[in-house]
């Protein structure tokens, strides 16, 4: 079992993996999203400092929370945030709807097209192999 101090209020707990968060600490973080969270939805209009600053709560964990999609702002809340892949604006996550689906599609088609590919040659090699073994 691994010791560590919690980052927030430095007492020392078994580490679990994860942020190193004594349980309490984690509760409490956990408490402070859904504040934040509700703030968000009564204040659609704030920008991630606004936030940061209305809530005690770090630029960095909103960021966080945001990247995880469990935060989401909306599209008139002025939050510029960048898809990671095209730099389009995005309002959650990491990337566009786009990137993702391009993302989804990429994996699809590399995997049809490997079929493609790999079925017919597997037919031809067994039909020479019938003729020859006819001749
Ligand atoms: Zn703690
Ligand atoms: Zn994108």
């Amino acid at each position: 079992m691994e010791v560590r101090s919690c980052r927030s209020c430095r007492r020392l707990f078994n580490y679990l993996g994860g942020p190193p968060l004594c349980p309490a600490c984690r509760d409490e973080l956990e408490k402070t999203f859904f504040t934040v969270k509700e703030y968000i939805r009564n204040n659609p209009h704030a920008t991630i400092r606004d936030v940061a600053d209305a809530n005690e709560v770090s630029v960095n964990q909103i960021q966080q929370w945001v990247r995880e999609e469990r935060l989401q702002f909306s599209s008139d809340s002025g939050v510029a945030l960048q898809c990671e892949k095209c730099g389009a604006k995005i309002y959650t996550g990491r990337y566009c709807d786009k990137c993702k689906a391009g993302l989804a599609n990429g994996l699809t088609k590399a995997f049809s097209d490997d079929k493609k590919h790999a079925e017919p040659k597997k037919k031809e090699k067994d039909g020479n192999k019938m003729r020859f073994l006819k001749k």
